[in-house]
């Protein structure tokens, strides 16, 4: 799996900062007033503290309003389509997922497909704890290959025979590796995380949202590593 910063808001966190202080004061706060002017009654020294205090207080009293002006689209390579189907389950983000209609699914098995560490793992610890697992490990793994081989010889046929993409993809399993784009507004950005770094969510969309997490933290790092301090960070009812 990659997961990259395609592209994000430039200066996200002074954006946030020039929208709050929009709301606290009667004050034109477009590019034209200096930054520093915008943020002159905030507490700090320096400009930097100063976007400390604001982006903390917002924080504390729950103000997460102006963390929806940056966004940020992220290029997603290899997850699953199951992994896929938890991510495009959050509405308030827009996607483009690899169409199977316009793209074929050929080559190594071991590269279309997933194959979660519970199928080598010679033990496994899922949420319900460790699970007794009456396969060996390379019995499991042998499974799943022989499944995956199976669907995507029996998809080849049915595109070798005439049928189209869009109608044989139907025979491909849950485990097919698809690519992706996305984009997300920072505070939805919060409440994916918030919703799929839990414990209790897959490891591969938990593995997603590492990614997205640490690609964050570089472009907003005062935000993300608050965030990361402090989550989970409920921010919706
Ligand atoms: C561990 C785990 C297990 C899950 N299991 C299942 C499952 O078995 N079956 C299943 O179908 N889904 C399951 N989900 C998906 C889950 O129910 C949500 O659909 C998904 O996480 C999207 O998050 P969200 O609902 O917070 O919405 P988002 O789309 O991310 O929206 C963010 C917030 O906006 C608000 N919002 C958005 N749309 C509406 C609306 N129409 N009405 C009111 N408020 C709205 C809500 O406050 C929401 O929290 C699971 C998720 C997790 C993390």
């Amino acid at each position: 799996m990659r997961v990259e910063l395609l592209r994000g808001t430039p200066e996200p966190e002074e954006l946030v900062c020039r929208c709050a202080r929009g709301d606290y004061s009667n004050q034109w706060v477009g590019s034209d007033r200096p930054f520093e002017a915008v943020m002159d009654s905030v507490e700090g020294e320096t400009i930097d503290e100063k976007k400390e205090t604001l982006l903390e207080h917002l924080f504390r009293s729950g103000h997460f309003g102006p963390f929806e002006h940056p966004t940020a689209t992220f290029a997603v390579e290899g997850v699953s389509r199951s992994c896929m189907a938890q991510l495009t389950r959050h509405r308030h983000a827009s996607f483009d997922v690899q169409s199977l209609r316009y793209t074929e699914v050929t080559g190594d098995p071991r590269e279309l497909f997933c194959f979660p560490p519970s199928l080598s793992d010679q033990e496994i610890v899922s949420r319900e704890g460790v699970s007794e697992v009456s396969l060996s490990a390379d019995e499991r793994e042998a499974l799943a290959e022989e499944l995956y081989e199976s669907s995507i010889e029996a998809y080849e046929r049915l595109i070798d025979a005439g049928v189209p993409k869009e109608d044989a993809r139907m025979v491909l399993p849950l485990g097919t590796m698809v690519n992706l784009t996305f984009t997300m507004n920072a505070r939805s950005l919060m409440h994916l995380l918030d919703m799929r770094l839990k414990g209790d969510a897959q490891w591969e969309v938990r593995e997603l949202s590492n990614g997205v997490l640490d690609e964050c933290k570089e472009w907003m790092p005062r935000t993300f590593e608050r965030y990361e301090d402090n989550h989970p960070n409920k921010l919706t009812p």
